[in-house]
């Protein structure tokens, strides 16, 4: 028999697998890149000791959080978008000077690859905000080609994010990896469609321009979050913000409303995309009732209803009851390395 806790408390502290959902005509694949550790305590300051002693299931072998970093890859037929670039070929050594641990990436290619996607393929790069763990393949170039890694495609960046690109840079954003941005940016809004069934929202917190993108498709809306959640224990503790969020307060505002949608689920990476910052919602778009290990928070599914106009009336079920299949919590979201970000 399967140890299902077991299971999910595994996926609390490894990083993120390939992983892929299907909604409708588009497919949606979690593609790693590497994993960044954080030390409990910093990167989540108003956590406690005594709570990391309690819930260890959050923490590795070494104690620390461990985030996963890589790209969302949103394929409709031919097309292929990808939501953040990862951490890039980096590996960097804990810093005791630091939130963080140790950090690495340079397994997103070849995770495409495996995919059968070559990196010339993608028509566009999405950011969801500018922190080097977003954006780590942006500068490299490919040795065979000498052009750069994503050569055709453009990079889409939410207005108020471009804006804030010196501040960015001051806090440790590297400058080649804004120039690299700059020869092929676009600048996009609130609600925009940038690719079929994918929308920008405009989700300022964790920085000052940071979106997130709403994909919908046959019935069902998947959230990529981006960094406004760092840890799965955040949709237990919305009100815990992480050491680099730009603007606490209004992150935690955020991981709030984030919770409101991503009802019938677990707290872990338990849904079909078994890793990376994505948000369910299914069927009804229940909402209020994000479900936990400890707890179950009642509430009444409203119906819902899709960017692209489609709406789900109520299905008139309360939390936890099966025939409402309810939006399914499935990730959390990868961290940044050194200094600010
Ligand atoms: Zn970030």
């Amino acid at each position: 028999m399967v140890n299902v806790t077991a299971d999910l408390d595994e996926r609390l502290r490894r990083p993120g697998r390939t992983g892929s959902v299907r909604l409708g005509g588009t497919t949606v694949t979690f593609v790693p890149d590497g994993a960044i550790q954080g030390r409990p305590g910093a990167w989540l300051p108003d956590s406690t000791d005594a709570f990391w002693t309690a819930h260890p299931e959050y923490l590795d072998e070494s104690g620390h959080l461990v985030a996963s970093v890589g790209g969302l890859l949103v394929e409709h037929g031919d097309r292929a978008l990808l939501i953040d670039a990862g951490f890039g070929p980096h590996s960097v050594a804990a810093d005791p000077e630091t939130p963080n641990g140790a950090m690495r990436g340079g397994a997103l290619l070849d995770n495409l690859a495996k995919l059968g996607r070559r990196p010339e393929q993608i028509e566009a790069v999405a950011f969801s905000h500018l922190h080097l763990d977003h954006l780590g393949w942006v500068p490299q170039t490919s040795p065979d080609t000498g052009l750069p890694v994503f050569a055709r495609a453009e990079y889409l960046v939410a207005e108020p994010e471009w804006a804030q690109r010196a501040a960015l840079e001051a806090a440790g954003t590297p400058k080649e990896a804004l120039a690299a941005l700059a020869r092929r940016v676009r600048t996009v809004s609130d609600g925009q469609e940038i690719f079929p069934g994918v929308q920008v929202r405009i989700t300022s917190g964790h920085t000052a321009g940071h979106a997130e993108f709403v994909i919908t498709g046959g019935g069902t809306r998947l959230i990529a979050f981006g960094d406004s959640m760092h840890s799965p224990v955040q949709a237990d503790h919305p009100e815990w913000s992480c050491v680099y969020d730009h603007d606490p307060a209004r992150a935690a505002d955020h991981r709030r409303r984030l919770r409101q949608r991503g009802g019938h689920g677990h707290r872990s990476r338990s849904g079909p995309l078994p890793s990376g910052p994505v948000l369910k919602e299914r069927s009804c778009g229940t909402t209020a009732q994000l479900r936990s290990r400890t707890h179950v928070r009642p509430g009444r599914c409203r119906g819902g209803s899709s960017p692209s106009g489609a709406s789900w009336p109520t299905c008139g079920s309360q939390a936890g009851r099966r025939r409402c299949p309810g939006p399914r919590w499935s990730g959390r979201a990868p961290s940044r390395p050194a200094r600010r970000r």
